[in-house]
C-alpha cells in the first residue's frame, strides 16, 4: 500500500499532518451540493413513533424516567458563563451563542447512545413481540415488563461489540426486557462500565484489542444462534436512525429559544465523531427537520482521526488510521474507534460542514472550565465539541452572518461517571489549566 499511501498524501495533505498528530481542520468541500441520501426524513417521524410507543414501558422500566413520562430526552442549555472563559482564554470572540446539548444527563446510559443503542432494542423487542404473541402497535407497552413477556424475551439474546457507552445502554436496556445480553468490550472500555454491566445480569466478554476486533468476534458469535440479535456499530441502519430523532427534540428547544436556523442564522453542531454513527445520525436528523442552516462540525482526537480521514479521501470504512501509522490511542472513552462506519460517513458525503482534530489535553481542560464555570460535569469525550468552536468561526467563509450564529456543543455523556472517576478528570483538567501559555484554539 506504501505507493497508494503516497499518492494519497499527496492528493491530501492534511494526511501528512495528522500522521503527526497536528490538530488539523478540513472544511468539506462538498458541503451543501445536491446528493442523494439513502435515508428520509419519514425514517426519522418512524423513529420518533416507535420511541413514542416504548414510553410506557421505559416509564415501567426506568423510574428515573418518570418524570418526562418515559422519554429519553435532555436539556438545551445556554452557557454563557462557558462562552466568556472560552473567549478570555482564547482572546477572541466567539460570535453568537453558545449552548450545551446536555446528552451527558440522558437517562438509562447517561450518554448519546440512550439514544441509538436503546432504540435499537426497542426495535428488536417490538419484533419479537409482535411476531410471538397478539401484541398491536396500539397497545399499551407496559404490558412488555410483565414476567409473561420477560420469560419470552430470555429465549432470545442480544449481542453487541463496544469500548463502553454503546456496550453500557444496550446492555442495560435489553437487561430490562430479559433478552440473554452479551457485550464484546475492547481493551480501552473501563472498568466501572463492566463492572455496572455485569452487576445487572449481562455477560461480558473483554478483549485484548480495538472495537473493530470486539465487533467482529460479536458478530461471528451471534450469527452462530439465529436467536442472538448482533447490532453492528459498524454499519446497523436502525443505530443510525435511533440517533436522528435528536432531530425533532431540538427543533422544538431551538424555536423556544427563538432561533430558527437558516443561511443567515447558522447553527454549528459540535460532535465528537467515534465510529461516525451518532454524530452522523444526529447531523442527518437535524438537517431533516431544518433543512438549511445546520453546520455539522465532527470532534476527533488527533490520535484517533478516523471518520474525517474516511470522508476527506472517500474512503471511508476502507482506511483505518493505523495504515497511516497513527496509533489510534485516545483516553476519550469512545472515540478510541480505528476504523469508520461503513455507513455513516457516506451518508454525511454532502450533509458535514466539516472536522477539527484535539488533542487529548485539551478536552480535559475544557472538562474542567465547564465544570468552574457552569457547575456541568461531562466525560472527557463529550468535551471535544468545544475544541471545534474557535477553529471552525475563523475559517468560516461569511464572517458577516456570525453574529447571529448559534454554536451547539453536543456533550455526549457523563451522567454515570463514578464521582471518584470523575474528580480524576477535572483534577487533571485543573492541572492542566494551571501550566502557564496555554492556547487552547490551534
Ligand atoms: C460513542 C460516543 C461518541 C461517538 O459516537 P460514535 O457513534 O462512535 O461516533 C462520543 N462521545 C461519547 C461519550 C460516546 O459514548
Amino acid at each position: 500500500m506504501t505507493d497508494e499511501l503516497e499518492q494519497l498524501i499527496h492528493k491530501f495533505p492534511l494526511l501528512n499532518n495528522m500522521q503527526h498528530y497536528q490538530p488539523i481542520t478540513w472544511i468539506n468541500p462538498e458541503f451543501g451540493e445536491e446528493a442523494e441520501i439513502p435515508f428520509t426524513q419519514a425514517e426519522v417521524f418512524d423513529v420518533a413513533a416507535r420511541f413514542k410507543r416504548f414510553a410506557p414501558y421505559l416509564a415501567a422500566a426506568f423510574p428515573e424516567t418518570h418524570k418526562t413520562d418515559g422519554q429519553l430526552i435532555s436539556p438545551l442549555l445556554k452557557i454563557d458563563k462557558m462562552q466568556t472563559v472560552l473567549e478570555d482564554r482564547n482572546a477572541a470572540e466567539i460570535p453568537g451563542n453558545v449552548y450545551l446539548k446536555a446528552d451527558s444527563m440522558l437517562p438509562i446510559s447517561g450518554s448519546i447512545k440512550s439514544r441509538g443503542g436503546i432504540y435499537e432494542v426497542l426495535k428488536f423487542a417490538e419484533h419479537v413481540a409482535m411476531t410471538e404473541t397478539n401484541l398491536t402497535y396500539s397497545d399499551d407497552y407496559a404490558v412488555l415488563a410483565t414476567p409473561d413477556y420477560h420469560k419470552l424475551f430470555a429465549d432470545y439474546g442480544i449481542m453487541v461489540g463496544s469500548t463502553g457507552n454503546l456496550g453500557l445502554s444496550i446492555g442495560m436496556a435489553a437487561a430490562s426486557f430479559g433478552f440473554k445480553t452479551t457485550v464484546h468490550m475492547s481493551v480501552d472500555a473501563r472498568q466501572w462500565k463492566k463492572d455496572m454491566l455485569r452487576a445487572n445480569g449481562v455477560t461480558v466478554v473483554e478483549h485484548d484489542d480495538s472495537v473493530s476486533v470486539a465487533i467482529a468476534q460479536g458478530r461471528k458469535e451471534a450469527a452462530k444462534d439465529p436467536h442472538t440479535y448482533f447490532i453492528d456499530d459498524e454499519g446497523s441502519k436502525d443505530l443510525f436512525l435511533g440517533y436522528s430523532a435528536a432531530g425533532i427534540e431540538i427543533q422544538k428547544q431551538l424555536t423556544d429559544d427563538g432561533i430558527f436556523p437558516d443561511a443567515d442564522h447558522p447553527v454549528f453542531v459540535y460532535l465528537p465523531a467515534g465510529v461516525g454513527g451518532s454524530p452522523s445520525g444526529v447531523s442527518f436528523g437535524l438537517q431533516m427537520m431544518m433543512p438549511e442552516g445546520i453546520y455539522p462540525v465532527f470532534a476527533e482526537p488527533t490520535h484517533v482521526p478516523s471518520v474525517t480521514m474516511g470522508m476527506m479521501t472517500h474512503l471511508y470504512d476502507k482506511i483505518a488510521v493505523t495504515d497511516l501509522g497513527i496509533d489510534g490511542k485516545t483516553l476519550a472513552d469512545g472515540l478510541a474507534v480505528p476504523r469508520s462506519s461503513k455507513i455513516a460517513g457516506r451518508v454525511m458525503r454532502t450533509l458535514l460542514y466539516g472536522a477539527h482534530t484535539f488533542s487529548d489535553d485539551d478536552i480535559y481542560r475544557y472538562l474542567a472550565l465547564l465544570a468552574d464555570t457552569q457547575n456541568i460535569y461531562v466525560e472527557p469525550s463529550a468535551a471535544a465539541g468545544f475544541s471545534a468552536i474557535a477553529p471552525t468561526v475563523a475559517g468560516f467563509e461569511n464572517q458577516a452572518v456570525l453574529k447571529n450564529a448559534t454554536h451547539v456543543v453536543w456533550a455526549t455523556g457523563g451522567k454515570l461517571v463514578p464521582t471518584d472517576e470523575m474528580q480524576r478528570y477535572y483534577d487533571k483538567g485543573r492541572a492542566l489549566l494551571a501550566e502557564p501559555q496555554q492556547v487552547l484554539a490551534r
